[in-house]
């Protein structure tokens, strides 16, 4: 399995919006832009929402079946690790390996030793088209890099395996895949660390990654700046936009120099909502003709919230009684986002005021639109993380998605394809 140049991590925390979000990608597609959509969901998304990873299976063949897409699509067991890759693997052809955990605990004495070996004719200066002043690679710079990141990449090759071993050989002679290539999609994935990994550090990854004969076909590091969810980047937007580019040269590289797949490519976990560097990504991605699979999937649920309160009547008394719950709630809710949110809780409105407002002002204070002066990160940010209060709704919610479904899609499809896709890749 191949994942085309451009991907979408469209993920659904409630698997609802399959279509809609579809409708979006078949609209790009009659502008001729082809993008592959991928399902993800980890696993702490399916613990709190109490879904399985067979329900976003069913969600992603059903809206594929029902729009009639023909393309390639995939259901991505987001973030997995050894410990809970088990009940992913028969829904899943996509598969992030999370090693984040791993990182920063060295690996055995050989194995630093032996890595080191094989990749000493890398120490001096290493010259790479697309980056300005060459690499400059020491002995002492490859050993700390392998105690920091070997041990993690060798915990990638095992699930891997695993998983390999799991869902069956690898595609037959013949076909146009190398015999590595199974029939499933792997990312790494390095995004939730502390630091932003460097261009040394990366290409070394790449490196070890190889020598796994990890086949990935994405690779998320973690980038400078702050991704919080839902809401727009907060960094420096230049330092992103030379990062990013390194991090494109330095693929490209890596593929040639160590065989890894040629499809390989970056892949953004966005948070969400990263409107302020797309235009630079676009950029970069036309400068080294590179691809991209960007994770946007939380998005999603937001624009449920947005077709409810629009909705009026029951759907917005819905959203209201979110968000209350929510406040209410909140130091549970923000827990396990902890890293990822930046919440001023001066800055949220009262559940009392919320209460007065229509369809239109409750919309207008969570789209995603900066330029609208009702517009709250702080609420969208509380809202973002507060999917668990719909989860415990049960049917009481569910039933209102069903009742409202025609005012959600139109949002949902509006937000991808206006808001992430077009910005993206077209305009
Ligand atoms: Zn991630």
């Amino acid at each position: 399995m191949i994942l085309d140049k451009y991907s979408l991590g469209i993920g659904d925390r409630f698997c609802c919006q399959g279509k809609a979000q579809l409708a979006a990608l078949i609209k790009a597609k009659q502008q001729g832009l082809n993008i592959t959509p991928v399902w993800n969901k980890s696993n702490r998304e399916h613990t709190i929402i109490g879904t399985k990873p067979a329900d976003t299976r069913k969600e992603a063949d059903d809206a594929a079946a029902a729009c009639r897409w023909d393309g390639p699509y995939f259901v991505d067991a987001d973030h997995i690790a050894l410990s809970n890759v088990d009940g992913f693997i028969e829904s899943s052809d996509f598969f992030t390996l999370d090693v984040a955990d791993f990182t920063g605990k060295p690996a055995d004495e050989a194995d630093v030793k032996s890595f080191i070996q094989k990749h000493k004719k890398y120490i001096g200066a290493l010259a790479i088209d697309g980056i300005d002043e060459s690499l400059e690679i020491s002995e002492q710079q490859i050993e700390a890099i392998a105690k920091k990141f070997l041990l993690a990449v060798k915990e990638a090759g095992k699930i891997y395996r695993h998983i390999e071993a799991a869902k069956g050989a690898p595609a037959k002679p013949g076909s146009d895949r190398t015999g590595l290539r199974p029939d499933f999609i792997t990312e790494v994935s390095m995004d939730e660390t502390d630091e932003p990994q460097t261009l040394v550090e990366m290409f070394f990854i790449l490196a070890a990654i190889a020598d796994e004969r990890i086949p990935a076909q994405t690779i998320a590091p973690k980038f400078t700046g702050r991704f919080n969810k839902g809401v727009d980047y907060v960094g420096n937007v230049t330092k992103f936009a030379k990062e990013f580019e390194e991090d494109l040269a330095v693929v490209a590289f890596a593929v040639k120099e160590f065989g890894l797949p040629e499809n390989l490519k970056m892949s953004i976990h966005s948070g969400s909502d990263k409107f302020s560097i797309y235009g630079p990504i676009k950029e970069a991605l036309k400068k080294f003709d590179a691809g991209l699979h960007l994770k946007t999937a939380g998005t999603t649920w937001l624009e449920e919230l947005i077709g409810l309160a629009l909705a009026g009547g029951d759907g917005l008394a819905i959203a209201k009684e979110v968000y209350a719950k929510a406040l209410s709630r909140i130091d549970e809710l923000c827990a396990p986002y902890a890293t990822v949110i930046d919440i001023d809780r001066a800055k949220l409105p009262r559940p009392q005021d919320v209460d007065k407002w229509d369809g239109r002002r409750f919309a207008a204070a969570l789209r995603h639109n900066q330029r609208c002066q009702e517009y709250n990160p702080h609420f969208r940010q509380l809202l973002h993380v507060a999917y668990k209060i719909a989860a415990e709704m049960g049917t009481h919610f569910s039933d209102a998605l069903d009742k409202y479904e025609d005012v959600i899609a139109q949002n949902v499809t509006e937000n991808i394809y206006e808001r992430h896709i077009k910005p993206l890749f077209m305009e």
